[in-house]
C-alpha cells in the first residue's frame, strides 16, 4: 500500500506550511497549488517549473492523489462512473455528469452508509468509514482529469450521508470554492435529516443548496423507508430545515423519492404542499431506480409521476423532475455500489455513528 501522503486536500496555507518543513521557498507551495488545482496535474513530473531536486523529493515523500481507478463505466448518455479505491478493498463512487450548459459531478462522502434506508443499494451494502476531505477532493480532480469541460456545479448525492462527515465536507467545500474556483452556489448537499447538523450549516450560513429527503410527509410510511425518521421525526426535520431557511434565504428543495404504491397517494401530496407551505421550496421527483431490495419495490408509472406532480402543481407547489442518467451503466440515485456486494464491514447502529463536531 502506498503511504506516501497526498497533496490534494490541503489548502495553498497548509502547501506553505509544507514548503516551509521542506525548506522550500513560499511561492512554490503556489506553484503546486497551481497544477493541481488548476491544472489538475496527477504527479510532480508533469510540474515543470519546480526544480527537479523538489520534484525528486515530492515524489519520494508526497503523490497527488491516494485514489487508483478500479473501474471506470462510459454511459451511451455520456454519463462516466468511476469506482475507485486507495489500495485496499474498499471501494466508493463518482459519476460525472455533463450537460449541455454545465458538467456537474457526483460525489461520495462515505464508504458504504449506515443509515440503512430500505429503497437504496448504497444502504444495504452498510457501512465501512468515512471518506477525508483529500479522498472527496480527488474524486472531483479525477473526474475533472477526464472531461475536457471545466466541471462547474458538485452534487454530495454519492454514497453515503454527508452531514455524518460534516468537518471533511466542509473542507472540501473550502478547496472547491478557496482553491478550485467553483462557487458555493454551484455546491448541493443532500441529506436525509441530521437535524443537529442541518443546524450546524444554519450558523454557518454558506450559500450552498440543502436538499432533505424526505419521500414521505407521513411519519409511518417515511419510519418505513428511513430509520433516521425514528430520530428526528418529519415535523422536527422539517422544523430544521425551515430554520435552516429563515437563517440562510437560501431556498429549500425537498427530494421525493416516489416508488409505486408506497409513498404515491394523494393524501401524501396534499401533506406535502401543507409542508412546504410559506417556505420557497422546490420539491424533486425522482422516480425510484430499480435495486434488488427483496421487498417488492417497483418503479412508479408514467402515468403515476404526471398524477403526483399534477397534484403538487394545483396546491401551488414548485415541483421539478430528476432527469435520471446513467442507467445503463447503474451510476443513477440509488444504484451506486451496485457492485459491492456487500463487501462492506457491517452496519452499524445509526446511533453508535459518533457525529462530527464542527
Ligand atoms: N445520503 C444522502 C445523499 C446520497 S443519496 C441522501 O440520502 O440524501 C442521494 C439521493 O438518491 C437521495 O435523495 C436518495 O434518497 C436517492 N436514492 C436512493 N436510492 C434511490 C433509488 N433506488 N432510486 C432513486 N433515488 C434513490
Ligand atoms: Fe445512505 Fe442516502 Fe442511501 Fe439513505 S439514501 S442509505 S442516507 S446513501
Amino acid at each position: 500500500m502506498d503511504l506516501r501522503r497526498p497533496l490534494l486536500g490541503l489548502s495553498s496555507a497548509e502547501l506553505g506550511q509544507l514548503m516551509v518543513e521542506l525548506e522550500q521557498p513560499a511561492y512554490r507551495s503556489k506553484q503546486i497549488a497551481g497544477h493541481i488545482y488548476q491544472k489538475f496535474a496527477t504527479d510532480f513530473e508533469q510540474m515543470k517549473d519546480l526544480p527537479k531536486e523538489l520534484r525528486v523529493k515530492l515524489e519520494a515523500g508526497f503523490r497527488v492523489s491516494p485514489i487508483q481507478v478500479s473501474s471506470h463505466k462510459k454511459s451511451t448518455d455520456g454519463v462516466e462512473k468511476l469506482l475507485v479505491h486507495n489500495g485496499d478493498d474498499q471501494v466508493y463512487e463518482c459519476v460525472l455528469l455533463p450537460y449541455t450548459d454545465r458538467v456537474s459531478c457526483c460525489l461520495s462522502t462515505q464508504v458504504g452508509c449506515p443509515m440503512g434506508c430500505t429503497f437504496c443499494a448504497t444502504g444495504m451494502g452498510g457501512f465501512d468509514r468515512n471518506l477525508t476531505a483529500n479522498e472527496i477532493v480527488a474524486q472531483f480532480h479525477l473526474l475533472q482529469s477526464l472531461s475536457p469541460r471545466r466541471i462547474s456545479h458538485i452534487v454530495f448525492m454519492g454514497m453515503g450521508e454527508p452531514l455524518l462527515n460534516l468537518d471533511a465536507v466542509l473542507k472540501s467545500m473550502e478547496i472547491f470554492t478557496g482553491e478550485i474556483g467553483l462557487s458555493y452556489r454551484h455546491l448541493t448537499i443532500s441529506t436525509v435529516g441530521l437535524v443537529p447538523q442541518i443546524n450546524i450549516l444554519a450558523e454557518k450560513n454558506l450559500p450552498i443548496h440543502l436538499a432533505l429527503s424526505l419521500h414521505s410527509p407521513l411519519d409511518e410510511v417515511r419510519s418505513k423507508l428511513m430509520p433516521v425518521n425514528q430520530k428526528w421525526p418529519v415535523a422536527v426535520v422539517m422544523g430544521a430545515m425551515k430554520d435552516y431557511y429563515r437563517a440562510t434565504k437560501r431556498k429549500i428543495t425537498i427530494e421525493y423519492l416516489l416508488i409505486d404504491g408506497v409513498n404515491d397517494t394523494p393524501e401524501e401530496s396534499a401533506e406535502l404542499a401543507n409542508l412546504v407551505k410559506g417556505i420557497p421550496t422546490v420539491v424533486n421527483i425522482i422516480p425510484w431506480n430499480w435495486v434488488d431490495t427483496g421487498q417488492g419495490f417497483a418503479r412508479p408509472s408514467r402515468e403515476t409521476v404526471r398524477r403526483f406532480k399534477q397534484d403538487l402543481k394545483n396546491r401551488g407547489v414548485n415541483v421539478t423532475e430528476r432527469v435520471e442518467r446513467g442507467h445503463d451503466i447503474a451510476a443513477a440515485c440509488g444504484q451506486l455500489a451496485g457492485q459491492h456486494q456487500g463487501r462492506f464491514a457491517k452496519r452499524r447502529s445509526l446511533w453508535e455513528i459518533p457525529v462530527t463536531k464542527t
